[in-house]
């Protein structure tokens, strides 16, 4: 008799896991508690897969074999807790689908620099003609690429902690940490240490024949790290070259070196390196040794390289309006995120800094000796500044916007020739837009509409 596999929740990863399944022959069946979207139920309808939506059916979710759970469900959830009380195995996506690849895994995770470093290591192997897959946390689901591609040599996957959280066999042959610090601590009961394991679950089945790729410039990182014992080849990746260290990707006054374990060591010219911040460095860094560990030539890295010019909603420059730059980095949905945008322009204040939304714990300390050197208005956007106003109102100017447009032309009459207008909210978006794409997205339309009225002038 066919395996009986539920799935929990019908977004991307639920659905995506659901076809997989009965792709592979298990007799599936997808409970959503929420309303489905048309799309979702159209493929669902199409390839055979019963499924509820309003609810969980109890009763019928614990007659599972395995149940796949979504990222987004928290684990607190009765119907979860049911699931482990009744010690049926409770497996992300991620895992599931790993079972079905021949192919060898590139897994990222960390706390910032997940999609870039995925998006370039995958345009990098690409552009080396590798036969690589792209999937996880960006874009399609890793079951659903499973089904509509077919397997790869390769598979480039964006892992968040709460995908790994449920993963157990999973064994990636090169895992990067792109670093650690506080996010998501309203699903982790508040506890850094508890959102810090789940990450270091990314190396947990590595073995000597592996390689670990860290950002060593990440103090948290290193430090959640010294608590596991490690079998993987350690590959750090800093800013400076550590003397003390047998291997690593550094940057060097020649550009960027790769010291890797069995190989020559490679130079990667600065001129090839598109992408800005220092941030950047280490994603980029962790890419290029990733691919080369892999076999891609240092001639290819650097075509790939020069070619790769960054990723919508992360220091995004939308335009250049009379010598004031506006940029896109919607995606700073934290506070770490937000030092690295602020610390990538020069040390006067010319940021006029859009920020602010729904505030997830935030402590904005660490951003204060920047935003008082760097920031010359803060406009903070969003339902509820309280907080957000409150900690800078009396170290920098503060207006308030409740809309994107507001925001903007606010902005515009602000800024002087030399001008930075930086979008880089430390929030999550939901109070006001749809999600962190759509705050982006009118960003860049308002910015747009700007631009004939500064051509008439
Ligand atoms: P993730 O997928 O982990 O959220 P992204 O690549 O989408 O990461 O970048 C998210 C935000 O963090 C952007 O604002 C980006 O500029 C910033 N960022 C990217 N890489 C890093 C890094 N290594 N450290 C800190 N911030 C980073």
């Amino acid at each position: 008799m066919a395996k009986k596999i539920i799935v929990l929740g019908g977004g991307e990863s639920g659905v995506g896991a659901a076809l997989l399944a009965k792709h592979k022959g298990y007799e599936v069946f997808l409970s959503e508690v929420g309303q489905l979207k048309a799309e979702q139920k159209t493929l669902l309808a199409h390839f055979g897969i019963p499924y509820e939506e309003g609810g969980h059916n109890l009763e019928k979710i614990y007659t599972a074999d395995e149940v796949i759970k979504s990222p987004g469900i928290p684990n607190e959830l009765p119907v979860v807790q049911g699931i482990v009380a009744r010690g049926i195995p409770l497996l992300s996506e991620i895992e599931f689908a790993a079972r079905f690849t021949r192919g060898k895994l590139l897994a990222i995770t960390g706390s910032n620099g997940k999609t870039t470093t995925t998006l370039l290591l995958h345009h990098l192997l690409t552009h080396a003609g590798f036969d690589v897959g792209l999937g996880g946390n960006v874009g399609d689901s890793f079951a659903r690429r499973l089904v509509e591609e077919g397997d790869h040599d390769y598979w480039v996957l964006e892992l968040s902690s709460f995908q790994l959280e449920h993963c157990y066999d999973f064994h990636p042959y090169v895992a990067i940490l792109t670093g650690l610090s506080p996010d998501h601590l309203d699903r982790y009961g508040g506890s850094y240490e508890a959102y810090a394991e789940a990450k270091m679950r990314i190396f947990r089945n590595q073995t000597a024949a592996d390689y670990l790729i860290f950002n060593y410039e990440s103090k948290d990182l290193r430090f959640a790290m010294a608590k596991h014992r490690i079998e993987a080849v350690r590959i750090p990746v800093a800013y400076t070259k550590k003397e003390n260290l047998p291997f690593g990707a550094w940057a060097t006054a020649a550009g960027l070196t790769m010291e890797l374990p069995d190989l020559p060591p490679a130079l990667i010219e600065w001129n090839h390196l598109k992408l800005s911040g220092k941030h950047n460095l280490t994603n980029a860094l962790a890419a290029l040794a990733a691919a080369m560990l892999v076999g891609a030539s240092p001639e290819k890295l650097k075509e790939g390289l020069a070619s790769f010019g960054g990723v919508p909603h992360r220091m995004e420059l939308i335009a250049e309006i009379q010598g004031v730059r506006f940029i896109n980095d919607s995606k700073a949905t934290n506070v770490e995120s937000v030092f690295f945008a602020l610390e990538a322009f020069p040390a006067s204040p010319h940021i006029i800094w859009i920020a602010g939304g729904v505030d997830k714990g935030n402590d904005y300390s660490m951003l204060d000796e920047l935003v008082c050197s760097r920031v010359k208005h803060l406009i903070c956007l969003g339902i509820d500044n309280a907080k957000l106003r409150a900690h800078y109102e009396s170290k920098v100017k503060c207006s308030e916007a409740r809309s994107m447009e507001e925001a903007i032309s606010l902005a515009a009459s602000i800024a002087q020739p030399g001008d930075v207008v930086l979008l880089s909210p430390a929030c999550a978006s939901f109070d006001l837009f749809k999600n962190y794409e759509d705050r982006g997205e009118q960003f860049r339309r308002c910015v747009q509409l700007l631009k004939p009225l500064y051509s008439k002038a």
